[in-house]
């Protein structure tokens, strides 16, 4: 069956997600809640969504035999994460319904077709240039100048396979440091504040945009989000334009991410497109509490065809993420009255680790 031409569910659905972290773990337990269960595909035998989910497979992405087993028992399929493999989401879009759909994968996985994606829809980026050899990346300072950032085309997370380089630094180095990968060189954008989207777009072309977000980055991981962005009316309303002139070029069904640089202040303040996250994302972990509905259910019922839920926010609100060691911290968020705790189950601590969250939401005066 062509996306095109299916149904829609009714709750009692099985719902197949790829990827178990803690994104498929709340997607699964938003799932439950609206009568939809949930089958994990992910090859990591301890993932944290193997304890909240129906079925699960445990194989790799491109076992081709696990996947038609998957395929055949779910109703419609998604993803938590971006990189599944242009092959595995060919594949299961072959035999299933794959939601949000391979072409938003194929833009997203690559920054070079990411940047000229947004770039041709008229959004504002930073200056970039495609780097596939070190005369590239030459050329590429000349035309940019320093400080400019070096990111690897695939691959990149939470500041992973980029690194900036100094008006002073070895731009030979800088290149080995990421590997001699085909990569991007980008302007520097002298930003204000980082600050994101989260939408849901339905197959009808339904929108809802949660309120602007603003993001504060620790080592390059994101510690808080604070809602609701410190931002102008003019540029939070660009943002929420930019995020649907996406959803709807990309034919978008589900719930993504854009992530946006606020750059000058008062009247000449604008926004710069950075990243679009084919998925559920961290900067809108927030929603569980803090909006009429939580972007988890908001994705399910937008990947099942179901209507979309209001995106009201219900208050100020703060998401804090518990890297590493800050899970050890539970009992005291517990005891704490209105911080709502959220823990991903994960066996061990290590540094960098996403573990957990918390939010907390403030009524609003009138
Ligand atoms: P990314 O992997 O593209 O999300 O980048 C990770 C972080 O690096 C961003 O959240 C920014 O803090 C910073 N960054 C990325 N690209 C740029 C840029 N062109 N100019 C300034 N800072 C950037």
């Amino acid at each position: 069956m062509s996306a095109d031409d299916f149904p829609g569910l009714s709750p009692g659905a099985i719902l197949g997600i790829l990827g178990g972290g803690q994104l498929a773990r709340m997607l699964a337990l938003a799932a439950a809640d609206l009568g939809v269960r949930v089958h994990i595909f992910c090859p990591d035998p301890e993932s944290p969504a193997f304890d909240v989910s129906a079925a699960q497979t445990i194989a790799d992405y491109d076992d081709e035999a696990a996947l038609a087993g998957f395929a055949d028992a779910v109703d419609v399929v998604t993803y938590e994460f971006e990189n599944v493999p242009a092959s595995t989401a060919a594949f299961l879009a072959a035999r299933t319904t794959l939601r949000p759909g391979a072409r938003a994968l194929a833009v997203t996985q690559d920054r070079f077709s990411e940047k000229t994606f947004i770039a041709g829809l008229g959004l504002e980026v930073a200056p970039f240039r495609a780097v596939d050899s070190l005369a590239d990346l030459e050329v590429a300072v000349a035309e940019l100048g320093r400080p400019s950032v070096l990111k690897t085309r695939r691959f990149g997370y939470d500041g992973k396979g980029q690194v900036k380089l100094a008006p002073d630094s070895d731009i030979a180095r800088a290149y080995e440091e990421i590997g001699r990968s085909p990569a991007i060189l980008e302007g520097f954008v002298p930003f204000s504040r980082e600050v994101s989207v989260v939408a849901a777009r339905g197959k009808d072309g339904a929108f809802a945009a949660f309120d602007l977000c603003e993001n504060e980055h620790r080592d390059h991981i994101l510690a808080f989000t604070r809602v609701p962005a410190r931002v102008s009316p003019a540029a939070s309303g660009a943002a929420i334009e930019a995020a649907r002139q996406i959803g709807a070029a990309l034919g978008y069904v589900g719930v993504f991410a854009v992530e946006l640089f606020v750059v000058g202040e008062g009247d000449s303040e604008r926004i710069v497109v950075n990243e679009i996250a084919p998925r559920v994302h961290n900067s809108g972990h927030w929603t569980s509490e803090g909006a009429q509905t939580s972007q988890f259910h908001q994705h399910v019922r937008a990947v099942c065809g179901f209507p979309l839920g209001s995106p009201e926010r219900r208050g100020r609100v703060e998401m804090e993420n518990l890297i590493g060691d800050a899970a050890l911290r539970w009992r005291e968020l517990l005891a704490e009255p209105g911080a709502h705790l959220h823990l991903y189950g994960k066996r061990e601590a290590r540094p960098g680790r996403k573990m957990g969250h918390v939010t907390r939401v403030w009524p609003e005066q009138g």
